[in-house]
């Protein structure tokens, strides 16, 4: 039953990827290519672990319709020193981004 919503956030990518473009982060981008604002460094928490099933989901529509509203990072699964890092930031994508996630994510820990 672990694997359900995974699969569904796979399901979910391969669906969408015929409607919408996936612009996905680069830090190299000086504006976001959705909202053409331009975007700003901003600091955000890092978190350690697995990746929740409502970071997938997240990460997943956030390549198509927020990808620089990031409000946290994820640092993969081995404990590090860092507590925090600079992301690019759209402030359009840091609103639509936590509209969607009021929205469509039960919340847990974050
Ligand atoms: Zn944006």
């Amino acid at each position: 039953m672990r694997f359900v919503p995974l699969t569904a956030a796979l399901l979910l990518l391969l669906a969408c990827r015929h409607t919408q473009p996936a612009y996905g982060y680069s830090e190299d981008a000086e504006t976001c290519p959705i909202h053409h604002t331009a975007l700003v460094d901003a600091r955000v928490p890092l978190f350690y672990g697995l990746p929740s099933d409502n970071d997938i989901r997240y990460s997943v529509t956030a390549q198509r319709l927020f990808p620089y509203g990031r409000t946290y990072a994820l640092g993969g699964c081995n404990l590090g020193k860092e507590e925090w890092v600079v992301v690019k930031q759209c402030s359009v994508c840091v609103r639509v981004g936590a509209a969607w996630r009021k929205k469509y994510l039960v919340e847990a820990a974050r």
